[in-house]
């Protein structure tokens, strides 16, 4: 089964391993990557254990979601790489829902804390 991130790899050798725990992501982008593919896969834990603390209440809840995620796009990244402790990546992300299908368009924000890349926030990029 391939990856949704988009890298073309089979899902158990590129973002399942970060899901599993088996290996951390090195850059703010394989994060962010290895983050849509959890919404994709709607891995409630893996969201919120790489969402920063000081930006989640702890819940999330996408049992009821219908959103159907069809592609990531990495358009920019800034920073972010294995020695860098803050990053951004800017992305578009495709989606459907209820029959119509969507883009959001992000710039994200990613800090790294004790070797572990963090989602801060994002703004929409208009
Ligand atoms: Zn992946």
């Amino acid at each position: 089964m391939p990856c949704p991130c988009g890298t073309k790899l089979e899902y158990q050798d590129c973002c399942e391993l970060y899901h599993k725990g088996e290996a951390k992501p090195e850059t703010a982008e394989q994060l962010m990557r290895s983050r849509y593919s959890a919404f994709a896969k709607k891995n409630e834990q893996y969201i919120l254990d790489t969402w920063h603390p000081s930006e989640n209440n702890g819940e999330i809840d996408l049992k009821k979601d219908l959103t159907w995620w069809l592609g990531l796009v990495i358009l920019n990244t800034s920073l972010g790489q294995a020695g860098d402790t803050t990053g951004e990546v800017e992305f578009v992300a495709s989606y459907r829902l209820r029959k119509k299908e969507y883009k959001l368009h992000e710039r994200s924000s990613f800090v790294k804390e004790d070797g572990q890349w963090f989602y801060v926030d994002g703004v929409l990029v208009k």
